[in-house]
């Protein structure tokens, strides 16, 4: 604060802290009957309404009281969306304790790396998640409580964890009646870890303020557009930031929530999209390609969904198309880290674009869009000059913002920065409205002699050929050019595409010097635990090929 220009007079308004308890606490208030639906690990489909979800999460808070734990202390959750993990979302944050959403799809080694680095006391798990629970019980001393997330009727047989607690049982011996506290704002809230693709997950430690005015950014109508009139379905999981904040956001707008548990199939998905009433949801590209070919193999179609936001990777043109003009459905493009809490940028339109022919529109709805109020950037090359946004120039992304963090967990203050500034490892250009276009990421980026060229951009092109279900282009060491472009390639079933057929197909479209010197057809892409293409694993399996570049 000290930074700061000091004012010798100050506001006269009620200085009351922004605490996430509000925000269960007004759902409950004023959207006491609104439903939330989860889809359980077995299938069934449980229901119930923020009024009960507030009663819940109160006796939660009330029986984490009883476990001895000080303000700050972290409880991790090992969940999927559900409505015990969304309990979890207030009450452990609410009454003053840090949730810490452990991604259980992480190595196991990394779990327990998390849990141990989180210094966890408490952990809450479904029981899909039962072995991971039991090694952070084995390798993590400090953790005393688990607290399997099921019915007294559900609980395992045999479990290594000593005193395992049953979530049922837990709560129904609390009290639904809870004085949520007050504490300063800028308390710690949560604790996601990034995924670790390189090194250990690194710590990233969101405060109550940090999550409020993101809250209230993510529901803007240039940002998520969520309102009381929404059903919000998070596909995005809430053990990956924060499920996007969409439980968060969706309680300050008093929302209908549609939580899809485990099950991420196309007919599950569409069960519960049309079953349900969805009007939005959101998640990874890679999630929806079941979902079309359900829908596409029994022509369906939506009666309610109308938009979603794409992220996390950038979401090939082909389906946004699909979605778009086959089903209706607005695909928004959208980008953010972890480290963002994680919304940066939205692709939504705006008046100035009304008139814009259908091509212009299109090359727009394919950026990842301008940022949220909040979030500013800057756009360096790698000698740190500033560079124009111009729409062409590429350069490194740097973005600061409240909601943004300064340093990782148990790093000193300010030591994530660089002057002040995050630096995103994102390489973009950026258009003089602000919209940017995420090129790749710096260690993705493919360096062929004195030119670069964009794997997601020739991973877009080969993603527009109808038989191509997948598509991830990787650079391979080259003798003479340094790397070379290689494409890894899943079929659509039952297609019959060969090599020359894909690189004809690229011919047009791209620079000859992007074209890819090989193409592998393979059955399967390694997928991270957040269901983003691993590209370093693609670059290992591939590293021995050849390249066949003069
Ligand atoms: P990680 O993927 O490392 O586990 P994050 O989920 O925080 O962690 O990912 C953030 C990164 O994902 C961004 O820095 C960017 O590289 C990539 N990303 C996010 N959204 C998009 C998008 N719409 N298009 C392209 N890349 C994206």
């Amino acid at each position: 604060m000290s930074d700061y220009v000091q004012s010798p007079i100050s506001g006269r308004t009620m200085n009351r802290p922004l605490l996430i308890s509000s925000l269960i606490k007004n759902a409950a208030r004023y959207f006491s009957d609104v439903e939330i639906v989860s889809r359980m690990s077995d299938g069934t489909v449980h229901r119930y309404t923020y009024g009960d979800c507030h009663a819940r999460a109160q006796r939660l808070a009330n029986a984490l009281a009883q476990l001895g734990l000080s303000i700050g202390d972290r409880v991790a959750t090992l969940g999927w969306n559900n409505y015990r993990h969304f309990e979890a979302y207030f009450a452990i944050p609410g009454s003053g304790l840090v949730l810490n959403t452990i991604n259980p799809r992480l190595h196991a080694d990394q779990i327990t790396y998390i849990a141990d680095h989180a210094e966890a006391k408490c952990v809450l798990f479904d029981l899909s998640f039962l072995e991971q629970a039991e090694a952070i019980a084995a390798q993590c001393p400090g953790a005393a409580t688990f607290v399997a997330m099921c019915a007294a009727s559900e609980m395992p047989e045999r479990t290594s964890i000593s005193n395992l607690i049953c979530y049922e049982d837990f709560i129904a011996a609390a009290s639904d009646t809870y004085g949520w506290p007050e504490f300063d704002e800028t308390a710690a809230s949560a604790l996601c870890y990034t995924s670790g693709t390189t090194g250990n997950p690194k710590g990233v430690l969101y405060s109550h303020r940090s999550t409020m005015i993101h809250s209230y950014a993510e529901v803007m109508p240039d940002a998520f557009n969520i309102s009381s009139r929404d059903v919000i379905m998070p596909v995005v999981p809430m053990y990956h930031s924060n499920a996007w904040g969409l439980p968060y956001a969706s309680a300050l707008a008093g929302a209908k929530l549609v939580l899809p548990g485990p099950m991420m199939d196309g007919k599950s998905l569409y069960e519960l999209i049309d079953g349900e009433g969805v009007t939005f949801s959101a998640g990874v590209p890679t999630v929806w390609n079941g979902l079309l070919d359900y829908i596409k193999a029994r022509e369906l179609s939506f009666t309610t969904f109308k938009r979603m936001n794409i992220g996390g990777s950038a979401c090939p043109t082909a389906m946004m198309n699909t979605f778009r003009h086959t089903h209706g459905v607005d695909v928004i493009h959208a980008w953010g880290m972890t480290e963002m809490s994680p919304m940066g940028t939205i692709c939504t339109l705006q008046g100035r674009h009304a008139d814009l022919p259908e091509a212009d529109i299109q090359t727009l709805r394919e950026t990842q869009g301008h940022p949220v109020f909040g979030v500013d950037m800057l756009l360096l090359d790698d000698q740190g000059v500033e560079l124009p946004w111009d729409g062409k120039t590429t350069g490194n992304l740097f973005v600061k913002g409240p909601w943004v963090i300064d340093s990782y967990f148990k790093h000193p203050v300010g030591s994530a920065l660089e002057d002040g500034w995050l630096p995103t490892g994102d390489v973009v250009t950026i258009n003089s409205q602000g919209y940017i276009k995420i090129m790749d990421r710096s260690k993705d980026i493919i360096k062929s002699g004195d030119e670069w060229i964009s794997s997601i951009e020739v991973e877009n092109i080969a993603q527009l050929h109808e038989d191509v279900h997948q598509a991830a282009c990787i650079g391979i060491p080259h003798p003479k050019w340094g790397e070379r472009p290689v494409l890894v390639v899943i079929a659509r079933a039952e297609a019959e595409i060969s090599k020359d057929d894909l690189l004809a197909f690229l011919e047009d479209r791209i620079a000859k010097w992007w074209m890819p010197d090989d193409i592998h057809f393979v059955d399967t892409i390694d997928l991270g635990p957040t269901g983003k293409v691993l590209k370093n694993k693609l670059r290992d399996r591939f590293a021995k090929v050849e390249s066949t570049a003069t």
